[in-house]
């Protein structure tokens, strides 16, 4: 039963991390939100989900390239909710460029968001979730966890360092009620690639639906995008109790992409 835990998902004003909050909630767990984004439309997407399931939803603004911040949003969620059970490390940005060309800053950045800042957050939610022996603790990783593309340097690396993190707090927390576990999408369908779609066609001369097929999906065997409802209920089973024997895995949800 997740009916009254308290949740952490971090970049979930967007995409895949909204839909997260989003499927925890209607399943009763209180939900702390955390992103950028327009104010009043993050307000509006908080209010709606407490009105809309009944639960409590919280905000934090934290940029969570700074490790400070993600521990501090940890906190605020403990102190605001009085427990953070269920931690998912979502907030992610990509940057695509040769290596000998890629931006020190971008992978500066890419490195603090997608990798560090899940150590940060999972560091100081773990002594809570130690002590209450139950936690849940999911990562969005990527299939670029498992396999490369080029010009994601960064992102590829981040990514399968994820991979390791999950790992190793999986067996330093085993025998604490505790499960670590990352999730592998291909692609999803968010705002973030939709937006991609109609200047992709232009540079490419391609219709739209065209894009689609041979550019995104064009390594994504069922030629469909992954939706963020199938991902946000990956997320929650990871996080039930009949998933208790579900740790330091890496849960693939890509279309076959990586079995080729
Ligand atoms: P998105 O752009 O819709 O969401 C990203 C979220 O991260 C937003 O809420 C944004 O505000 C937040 N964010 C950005 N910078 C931040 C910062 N400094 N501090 C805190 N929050 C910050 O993207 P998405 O597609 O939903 O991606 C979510 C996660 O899923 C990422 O880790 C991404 O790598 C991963 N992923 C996405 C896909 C895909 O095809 N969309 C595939 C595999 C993995």
């Amino acid at each position: 039963m997740l009916k009254g835990k308290n949740a952490v998902v971090t970049g979930s004003t967007s995409g895949i991390g909204l839909a997260y909050a989003r499927a925890l909630a209607a399943e009763g767990v209180n939900v702390t939100l955390n992103g950028f984004g327009d104010a009043a439309a993050i307000e509006k997407e908080r209010a709606g989900i407490e009105s809309e399931f009944g639960v409590k939803a919280i905000y934090s603004g934290a940029d969570l390239t700074k490790g400070s911040e993600c521990a501090a949003l940890v906190k605020f969620a403990e102190d605001t909710l009085g427990s953070v059970d269920i931690l998912i490390n979502n907030a992610g940005v990509q940057h695509v460029s040769p290596i000998e060309e890629f931006p020190d800053d971008k992978w500066d950045l890419i490195i603090a968001l997608n990798l560090s800042a899940a150590f940060h957050a999972i560091k100081a939610a773990v002594p809570g979730m130690k002590a209450r022996k139950w936690g849940r603790i999911i990562n969005t990783a990527s299939a670029h966890a498992l396999v490369a593309s080029p010009f994601k340097s960064a992102y590829v690396s981040a990514k399968h360092g994820i991979a390791g993190l999950t790992k190793t707090v999986a067996l330093e927390t085993a025998t604490f009620g505790i499960t670590c576990n990352a999730i592998c999408p291909g692609y999803v369908w968010t705002p973030l690639v939709e937006k991609q779609i109609p200047d992709t066609a232009k540079a490419r001369g391609m219709t739209e639906e065209q894009v689609k097929r041979d550019v995104l999906l064009a390594a994504q065997p069922t030629k469909e995008f992954v939706t963020v409802e199938e991902v946000a209920a990956l997320a929650v089973f990871l996080a039930s109790d009949a998933a208790r024997s579900i740790t330091g895995s890496l849960q693939q949800i890509d279309g076959g992409w990586v079995a080729e």
